[in-house]
């Protein structure tokens, strides 16, 4: 099987080359419609000869030449206009707009390219069906009990403050470049806020690579030790790095070895560097972490990410308990 780069790349060549026939064929359209276009066209080529001609001897005659090649141009667009073309018929047509199908922009990889790998690593940005339902606008703030607790802290109203971060980060962490760790016991909502902001992430086109700690270690342990040649594996973990947003959930339920604390640094480190957002759920205390985990990460998490901290009952419960 071939890796996912290979094939994302396969295919923007491919749409290169449909718009070039597609080009190609308008061409020849015009052409079979408008006898004279093919000589206007080789004028064109003509004048942008005397043109480069006139550059290299001083601009001798530049301005005519100039003048000469824009009467062209407007020639064919009046020419295409009158015989029931649009104006901009001819141009050069692109699918994607951002970076012209060339995969790249100012150097880095266009969106729609990293959609085209998301595509054929067929994870795809890996929420599940009911994650993909668990937007900011269906947030239910039912669930969540009014009254403060012993320590005079409201569930609904940290849930309404969660919800207001969450959307503000959501909106421009592309921007930002912040990051959030989110504490909290199990079932207090930690994977919900996270699959409302991939949802909204993705709305705006980004990028999004969700995955449980446990998951991604296995997988990226597995290619380490070389006890799997999966393609997917191997573009997971190339991909863990370029994704526009990613998100590990539930740091702490992995097998911690030298490894996995080494990886999950040179990720979150690597991420921090190059400016990519990440979001890291936990159900462990940062007290915990610190003794979990190398100092240097958990000095990372203290400088670089937003804490954010969930409360209430097991919502998973919540037919028993509220
Ligand atoms: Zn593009």
């Amino acid at each position: 099987m071939e890796s996912a780069y290979t094939l994302a790349a396969k295919e923007l060549s491919d749409i290169q080359t449909e718009n070039k026939m597609q080009m190609e064929y308008r061409h020849s359209e015009v052409c079979a419609k408008i006898p004279d276009f093919l000589d206007i066209e080789s004028e064109l080529v003509s004048f942008g000869t005397l043109l480069l001609k006139s550059v290299l001897h001083n601009g001798k005659d530049y301005e005519t030449i100039k003048k000469g090649i824009q009467e062209k141009q407007a020639l064919k667009k009046t020419l295409l206009k009158k015989n029931g073309f649009p104006e901009d018929y001819l141009d050069e047509i692109y699918t994607c707009s951002e970076c012209r199908d060339t995969g790249f922009v100012n150097g880095l990889r266009c969106n729609c390219f990293k959609q085209l790998v998301l595509k054929h690593i067929g994870t795809n940005s890996n929420l599940t069906e009911l994650m993909k339902k668990q937007t900011f606008e269906n947030f239910d703030f039912s669930l969540f009990k009014c009254q403060p607790d012993i320590n005079g802290r409201s569930p609904l109203v940290i849930a309404q403050k969660l919800c207001d971060i969450g959307i503000t980060f959501a909106n421009s962490f592309d921007r930002t470049k912040k990051n959030i760790l989110i504490l909290g016991n199990a079932g207090t909502g930690k994977t919900y806020l996270s699959s409302c902001i991939a949802n909204r992430a993705i709305e705006r086109g980004k990028t999004v690579y969700y995955q449980s700690a446990y998951r991604l270690f296995d997988m990226l342990e597995q290619i380490k030790f070389g006890r799997s040649d999966s393609e997917e594996f191997k573009d997971i973990s190339r991909y863990v790095y370029e994704v526009d947003l990613l998100i590990i959930d539930d740091l702490g339920t992995e097998f911690v070895t030298q490894f996995t604390t080494a990886a999950l640094f040179d990720i979150i480190n690597s991420r921090i560097n190059s400016g990519k957002s990440t979001i890291v759920s936990s159900n462990l205390s940062f007290e915990d972490m610190r003794k979990v985990y190398s100092q240097r990460l958990t000095s990372r998490f203290s400088g670089e990410y937003m804490h954010l901290q969930t409360l209430g009952r097991d919502l998973r419960m919540k037919n028993h308990t509220l």
